[in-house]
């Protein structure tokens, strides 16, 4: 008989034995994916890990159906999930749920191979009828109704082409799209469309790879600088398997990645391109395409699962895209012969996932790939981890190191701003400076650009009674409200509940409510008033859940139609826009005051970052840098770009005070319902962890946020030194938390853990 080892999309742990029928026996194959039944009637789509003829001591079940004729996941795939599940401590389930794309899980019955789209019917098509149709609204006071359809005139950009602009602009958006950018809702969109004012059209979808041919001529040749950190990289990896590119902002280093790719390729060799977030995909692509045409293939979540599954299935055939470019899932694509990985701002803290399980770190999970392929890793940041930093000085990882600007262009000279000494003499305007609204203005009337950031989403991140000082909390969280205007609601940035805001204080009945700190909504409304001749975009997660937002508001501002870019960390990422002179912080101090060991170091790398997106290429930018403690070290070493001495001063808290990169950390999370058990159950778990681990084992403690979703949750923290054997501790937390949960009070406990927490 044979039977095979089958992982689920189930959170829990191990594999799951089947026996094959004999009719699959000689078609089953590990990396297929098979249908398998559950209990007593549930049907599972699950990936065979191995098959083997050990009969297992229980009852085993037959395998119902072999989905696939090839493997789906290859045996490289496969090893690295168990690594990614091994190394978290996450079920292997849980990393094969986060690998595969929906429609490859079978959860999707039906494979959608269209998406529903809105247009304009043809006999609307005109400035004369959207004036009718627009007025006809307005009579009929329809106003949710005129609201999307304003809005769709504007992002499809019909009210351009009806107004005389050509048909070739207009945009073609999916009724998801619209309603998400738009707030509103199906039924609105019904009723326009019954009323005929706008239709709706299904479209093909998956139509991958259009980028057309590769053009190796596009390829910048490198400047001088940039020509010897690549000979550098090649050099090092002759010893290393992953070498650290340390260039300050706008040294070129994705032109060297450029260039590398190019010379992967030649040689037949796969190349994986990571990136931190999607925002900045849609720059890169546009750089990378430019060379390799349709031998790059984008991959990330904000594409369509049809599309994902489309180019999984290319990766597995024989013609596979040579170059992926994506967020941290692309990971998770089958490689055939991978050559080389960049992990580009590989500082970023996204490239972590948090939540839910598995809580992997892309860059690690990448060096590991790169490994198991016999592929070199490049990182690359401006501003180096300290993980990878401290790799590269101990000769664990290559170094390499670019401290110019291309074209020699001058780091942009950083101006701090005193703001507590402003707000006592009461020349603060809101949240500005005169130094910060004076340089804008003139940033804007000599036809330049200026970004402005601030790490708050919102209108304002709390309301509060001006008589009683009440201040309104989310329900099911321990955390204020965020003021979001536009919408008119109360929202909870940690569970997503939407509030009404209240008409007066439910404590003391006044009426006196008033709004508190500032997000960039409110620095939107205000800019807009200072500047009304400017031409105001924002970006944060708010005005960008759709894939087109993004690419809509960089491609807006690099063309010049906005001139003045507000938004939270999403712009201090590695975008590359060439007409910015000035870069406005707004508040250092929200991100110094975090309770965290990483505020610090997270500041320092947010706020170069930030500044390294002035003066790339017309003369030297200017930021003002708003804080209320210009005093601090922090401040002085953004001011110099001087990482090195940070890093130095930042090493030696670090090892004195065992954390990171010196010391692994692994926190473990404990949730319930009931706050009490939650605490009892926590004190338990540090009891049994110190009995094993001693001294390593620091809590339980309250994390910042204490309840989350009518969950309390409680936090132990491990602190393991180098040289310790991680497996071993491993075991020995999987134990200790099998005692306790043999106490039956804990039943409905919900542990996990974070491996590397950032
Ligand atoms: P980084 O990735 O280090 O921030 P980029 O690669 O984005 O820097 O380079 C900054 C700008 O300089 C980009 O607009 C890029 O096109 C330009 N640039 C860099 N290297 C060259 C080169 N060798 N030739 C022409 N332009 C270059
Ligand atoms: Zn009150
Ligand atoms: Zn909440």
């Amino acid at each position: 008989m044979v039977y095979a080892d089958i992982i689920l999309p189930l959170p829990l742990e191990g594999v799951f034995t089947y026996s094959v029928p004999d009719d699959m026996a000689s078609a089953v194959k590990s990396g297929m994916r098979v249908v398998v039944p559950l209990g007593r009637s549930k049907k599972y789509m699950g990936v065979v890990l191995k098959v083997h003829d050990v009969k297992p001591e229980f009852e085993v079940k037959d395998i119902l159906s072999l989905s696939d004729t090839r493997p789906s996941v290859t045996a490289l795939q496969l090893r690295l999930w168990q690594w990614i599940a091994d190394y978290y401590m996450s079920p292997l389930g849980d990393v094969f749920k986060a690998a595969l794309p929906a429609g490859l899980k079978g959860e999707d019955n039906y494979r959608p191979k269209t998406e529903r789209c809105v247009t304009l019917p043809e006999k609307m098509r005109s400035g004369q009828s959207l004036h009718v149709v627009l007025n006809l609204l307005t009579q009929t006071h329809a106003r949710k109704q005129k609201d999307l359809f304003e809005q769709y005139l504007s992002l499809s950009h019909w009210d351009e082409a009806c107004s005389g602009g050509s048909r070739d602009d207009v945009a073609e958006l999916t009724c998801e799209e619209l309603l998400n950018e738009a707030h509103s809702t199906t039924t609105t969109l019904r009723a326009l469309v019954s009323r005929g004012f706008l239709t709706i059209y299904e479209r093909e979808v998956g139509r991958i790879g259009h980028g057309g041919e590769a053009h190796p001529e596009n390829m910048k040749t490198l400047g001088e600088a940039q020509q010897r950190a690549y000979d550098e990289i090649q050099e090092t990896f002759k010893t290393k398997n992953v070498t650290l590119l340390h260039g300050v902002t706008s040294s070129g280093k994705t032109e060297i990645y450029i260039h590398l790719i190019d010379k992967t390729l030649r040689e037949g060799r796969q190349v994986l391109y990571l990136l931190p977030e999607i925002a900045l995909t849609v720059q890169i692509m546009k750089r990378l395409r430019n060379v390799f045409g349709d031998r790059l293939g984008i991959y990330h979540s904000k594409y369509s699962d049809a599309e994902r599954v489309e180019i999984w299935n290319r990766q597995l055939s024989d013609n596979p895209y040579g170059v992926i470019l994506g967020a941290r899932s692309a990971l998770f694509l089958p490689f055939s012969n991978l050559g080389l990985v960049i992990v580009d701002e590989e500082h970023e803290t996204s490239f972590k996932q948090q939540d839910p399980a598995p809580r992997y770190h892309a860059r690690s999970a990448a060096i590991v790939l790169a490994s198991m392929c016999g592929a070199k890793v490049l990182l690359g940041s401006a501003t180096p981890s300290a993980e990878s930093y401290n790799n590269a000085l101990t000769g664990k990882y290559g170094l390499v190191c670019i401290m110019t600007r291309y074209k020699n262009i001058q780091l942009p000279e950083i101006q701090v701003v005193d703001v507590k000494d402003l707000r006592r003499r009461k020349m603060m305007n809101g949240p500005f400076s005169p130094v910060l609204l004076k340089a804008v203005r003139e940033a804007l009337a000599d036809g330049r650009q200026a970004i402005l950031f601030h790490n708050r989403r919102g209108f304002a991140p709390m309301i509060e009674c001006h008589v009683c000082g009440w201040v309104p909390h989310c329900d099911k969280c321990d955390v204020s409200l965020t003021l979001h205007k536009s919408l008119d609601r109360l929202t909870c940035h940690y569970c997503g509940s939407v509030y009404y805001v209240p008409a007066k204080c439910p404590c003391c009945g006044s009426t006196e409510l008033r709004s508190r700190g500032y997000g960039t909504e409110n620095i939107e409304d205000r800019i807009r008033e200072i500047f009304p001749e400017a031409r105001v975009s924002r970006m944060d997660l708010d005005t960008t859940r759709t894939r087109n937002a993004y690419e809509r508001i960089i491609s807006e501002f690099s063309s010049g139609q906005t001139n003045l870019l507000i938004g939270t960390q999403m712009v201090s990422k590695g975008l590359d826009f060439g007409n910015v002179s000035v870069v406005g912080i707004l508040d250092a101090d929200t991100m110094l005051n975090n309770p965290d060991f990483r505020a610090y170091e997270h500041a320092f790398m947010m706020m170069a970052q930030v500044a390294g997106r002035a003066g790339r290429k017309s003369g030297r930018g200017k930021v003002i840098l708003q804080t209320r403690n210009p005093e601090l070290p922090v401040i002085g070493e953004v001011v110099r770009n001087d990482y090195k001495t940070f890093y130095k001063e930042l090493f030696e808290e670090r090892r004195m005070f065992h954390y990171p990169p010196f010391y692994h950390l692994v926190c473990v999370y404990l949730r319930h319902r009931n706050a009490q058990v939650a605490d009892e159950a926590a004190a338990d778990m540090a009891r049994l962890l110190r009995g094993m681990l001693g001294e390593r084992v620091l809590g339980p403690d309250r994390p910042s946020v204490a309840r989350v979703k009518t969950m309390s949750i409680r936090k132990i923290i491990i602190k393991l030194e180098a040289g310790i054997s991680l497996p071993r501790v491993r075991e020995c937390l999987c134990a200790q938390l099998a005692l306790l949960m043999q106490n039956k009070r804990y039943a409905t406990l919900e542990t996990y853990y974070d491996v590397d927490p950032l």
